[in-house]
């Protein structure tokens, strides 16, 4: 009797330990991130008139609205260069096999070069360094050496079947 009770309350705690364990795997390992918490377009991707050159130009990217927000990986990865330059002020490039991800007008980098990092980990601050007209993120995907639409490739990320 008091042997089967014991055996009973071990099974019960391996059991606990295990679902447990599953649980916290899988809140700690997000697959799939959005780049910012809040997401809020305001420029698409596409020909538009550039609010600084006023020229016609291919927007690489899409805008979205931030205050000093963490800026986070989309998907597992690797940082693949960061740094400044006088576009996208400093930036963030993460490579995702084929994919690359891009995140600009930062105000600070978290992250080094060849840094791993995991979906929905801080890499950054967003901020309004490079061409700007105000604070940003600005968010790219390339897909082998072509920009392809963000947003296509976040929905087709989150909703497969579609
Ligand atoms: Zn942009």
């Amino acid at each position: 009797m008091k042997r089967s009770l014991f055996a009973c309350s071990l099974l019960f705690t391996l059991l606990l330990c295990k679902t447990g364990f599953a649980i916290a795997s899988d809140t700690t390992k997000k697959q799939i991130s959005l780049p910012l918490i809040n997401l809020r377009l305001t420029s698409g991707f596409g020909y538009r008139i550039h609010p600084i050159t006023k020229q016609h130009d291919l927007h690489k990217g899409i805008d979205l609205s931030a205050r000093c927000d963490p800026v986070l990986s989309i998907l597992k990865g690797r940082i693949t260069d960061t740094g400044y330059n006088p576009v996208l002020g400093n930036y963030v490039r993460i490579g995702h096999g084929e994919f690359q991800s891009i995140y600009g007008h930062l105000s600070q980098i978290l992250v080094g070069r060849d840094e791993p990092v995991e979906a929905g980990q801080p890499i950054a601050v967003t901020g309004a360094t490079g061409r700007v007209t105000g604070e940003h993120l600005h968010f790219s995907i390339k897909f082998k050496d072509r920009y392809i639409n963000p947003l296509h490739f976040l929905s087709s990320l989150l909703l497969p079947e579609q």
